[in-house]
């Protein structure tokens, strides 16, 4: 691809980004309310007042708003920008993350239209799951709980997706197949390769499992029924042996947060502290910066 085409593609996904984070944020706030996700049209929460078509552009109305309902001046939520902001964002890392595969590009330049089908269907996979992901953990955050029909939604397209992936290339071989899943590149070199679904499956057993196996001996205390659940999913999408790096970083994080939580007193010891955002913080981390990380990480320890 020129630079040109790769700029255009930025700039679409990052635009494509913002209208569904402004979904999401939508979905967030009325699954909290009980109200119809897709049949209530938008409104201002305070008086009510329909949005008129220039009201709800994403990122811009806030802007050009000033942040304040035109019909009753109250503040909108600074929720609004913020999550559209964040997953045009996302939207973004995850194709800057899609271009260092090799062989991405390939089929672009030959002009192969299956190939070029068959290289995008990961990616529309991977923006499905940071949008499912973004929206768990807000939710999460927010709520304490982790909504599991999104989380189903989550399994059944990645499922199906990585499934279909698995056998388009045991029939027509994909160059750029070889290197997706490859999340650690250089540094999962200790691990065996595992061949595709079966990297998925392992993964999700293992992601599920140590949670799991963490809820049954803290007696829920440590962690919510939920949280096996996203660690399973998140495995899966990851496959093995990310799915080791992804529950390594997110105790990190997850730890160097509470720390951070207690010691400046916004929560006490054995409150309850949602840990949904920080595996999917760990997922996110491990796809986009997992092989650096860890690179990092073995010369650290001297590991060669
Ligand atoms: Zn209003």
């Amino acid at each position: 691809m020129s630079d040109l085409t790769i700029g255009a593609i930025y700039m679409f996904l990052f635009f494509f980004g913002t209208i569904i984070g402004s979904f999401l944020n939508v979905v967030i706030l009325r699954s909290e309310k009980d109200q119809e996700i897709v049949r209530t049209p938008s409104h201002c929460d305070y008086c009510g007042a329909k949005l008129r078509i220039w009201e709800n552009i994403p990122l811009f109305s806030y802007i050009f708003l000033r942040g304040r309902c035109s019909h009753c001046k109250k503040k909108i939520s600074i929720l609004n920008p913020a999550s559209e902001f964040f997953v045009g964002i996302l939207f973004v890392l995850v194709f800057w993350r899609f271009l260092q595969i090799p062989f991405f590009n390939s089929a672009f330049v030959n002009c192969d239209i299956f190939q070029i089908c068959a290289n995008f269907l990961p990616l529309a996979l991977w923006l499905i799951y940071v949008a499912l992901l973004f929206l768990i953990s807000i939710y999460d955050i927010r709520n304490l709980v982790v909504l599991d029909g999104f989380l189903m939604v989550g399994f059944f397209v990645s499922l199906v997706g990585e499934g279909l992936l698995f056998l388009i290339n045991k029939y027509q071989s994909i160059a750029f197949f070889d290197f997706y899943h490859n999340w650690l590149g250089s540094a999962s070199f200790f691990f065996p390769a595992i061949p595709g679904i079966f990297s998925n499956i392992l993964g999700l057993i293992i992601g599920f499992m140590f949670i799991k196996i963490i809820v049954w001996f803290t007696k829920g205390r440590a962690m919510g029924d939920g949280d096996p659940y996203i660690a399973g999913f998140i495995g899966f999408i990851l496959g093995t042996p990310a799915v080791f790096a992804f529950l390594f970083l997110s105790f990190i994080i997850g730890g160097i947060a509470c720390f951070v939580l207690m010691s400046t007193g916004k929560k006490k010891f054995k409150q309850y502290v949602a840990f949904g955002p920080y595996l999917a913080l760990g997922g996110l981390l491990t796809f986009l910066y997992g092989e650096a990380i860890f690179q990092a990480y073995f010369n650290l320890m001297l590991i060669k």
